[in-house]
């Protein structure tokens, strides 16, 4: 079966095997000196100041970032499920919360966010994701980020980038909190997730310390620095992701980021050559998502007939749109495969004859 959801992505070979060494302690020297490698490179991935690593999925690093850095009330923009976890994490901690809801498909404005945080000046936080996965969407974080520390540089910008850092490149100048986890770009299992700090944050754990316990990012802040964790790191994950990041730099930081684009690009093509349409107005490389009625008919046509799994939507897209993955490093066979078998699927339909256009405009794509 091949896997093309958009997280969890396939494991690569030889990250399996770094993973399968014997279990070592993780207060020795031999494991510091894995994750202080690890560290570096990381910070010169996420291009911040310092970096967290945290044994829990991608949720348990959101709901750090919140109880941390969010004193009294924070911006969320809720474009999906994601954002809406964000709302939900606020909540929860009884912090108060204004909300920026848009349709699935739309990407926020830098207006709506200038305009909240002028409108109330007790916002101190703004949590947003980089690529929605919802829908597939690319929110304009980067302009948001520059436009709110313009105004005001003590709004602590927390960004979701766990479909978003490896994918593409990054630039956090403005964005004081990036957000990443195992399971999606970064080709693992599921149950590490990273945390890039900018100085702001830094400044801010420093001065008045961190909130919570177990999430308490000042005491991982004061133990990471020595290149060792809080409580018992996932080593064998960190062992992974040190596999992770030098099978990358060995294929090329660029190259992994120019084949996530094409494939990205290639698929699109390729699937709006077919009659089919893409769902977010701003599209994420992470993942293309088509819109269609039939989506829950071409998943299953694709898994039962021609081994293809992706996904399909959530909530109210539930059956509206189907999401296939761009993450991680993925054999051109594989994407040549998904578009074949979706025009087959909607032979199979009687939507439209095959003829192999999807296949031969992938194809075309991929050249040059
Ligand atoms: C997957 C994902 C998460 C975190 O999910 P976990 O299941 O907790 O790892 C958060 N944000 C985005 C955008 C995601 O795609």
């Amino acid at each position: 079966m091949i896997l093309l959801t958009p997280g969890p992505t396939p494991v690569l070979e030889e990250i399996r095997q770094a993973m399968a060494v014997q279990t070592i302690h993780h207060r020795t020297p031999e494991f510091e000196k894995i994750f202080k490698e690890t560290r570096e490179i990381a910070k010169k991935i996420f291009k911040t100041k310092e970096i967290l690593m945290l044994a829990s999925s991608g949720t348990g690093a959101m709901e750090a970032s919140v109880i941390n850095f969010c004193k009294n009330k924070a911006l969320v923009v809720n474009a999906g499920k994601f954002g809406d976890r964000f709302s939900k994490i606020v909540k929860t901690y009884g912090k108060e919360l204004v909300e920026l809801k848009y349709e699935w498909d739309t990407p926020a404005s830098v207006q709506d966010v200038v305009n909240a945080i002028k409108e109330d000046k007790e916002i101190d936080t703004i949590c947003i994701q980089i690529s929605e996965s919802a829908g597939g969407l690319r929110h304009p974080v980067e302009e948001i980020a520059k436009a709110v520390k313009e105004i005001n540089p003590n709004i602590i910008i927390i960004a979701d980038g766990i479909t978003a850092v490896l994918v593409e490149p990054m630039y956090p100048e403005n964005i004081d909190i990036l957000i990443a986890g195992s399971q999606k770009a970064f080709m693992l299992p599921p149950g590490l997730a990273l945390i890039g700090l900018n100085d702001k944050a830094i400044e801010k754990l420093d001065n008045d310390g961190g909130v919570g316990y177990y999430l308490n990012l000042k005491a991982e802040l004061d133990k990471q620095r020595k290149n060792t964790t809080a409580y018992t790191a996932p080593t064998t994950l960190i062992i992974g992701l040190n596999a992770v990041f030098k099978a990358v730099f060995k294929y090329g930081m660029f190259a992994t980021f120019l084949d996530t684009y094409t494939r990205a690009k290639a698929t699109r093509e390729a699937l709006t050559a077919i009659g089919l349409s893409i769902y977010p107005k701003s599209p994420a490389l992470s993942m293309s998502t088509i819109y269609t009625e039939q989506s829950n008919e071409i998943r299953k046509i694709l898994k039962e007939k021609y081994q293809v799994n992706i996904a399909g939507g959530q909530d109210h897209l539930k059956g509206k749109i189907f999401r296939i993955n761009h993450m991680g490093h993925i054999p051109i066979y594989e994407s040549v495969w998904a578009v074949n078998a979706i025009e087959l699927a909607l032979d199979e339909l009687g939507v439209r004859a095959f003829d192999g256009t999807a296949n031969r405009v992938y194809l075309k794509n991929t050249k040059g």
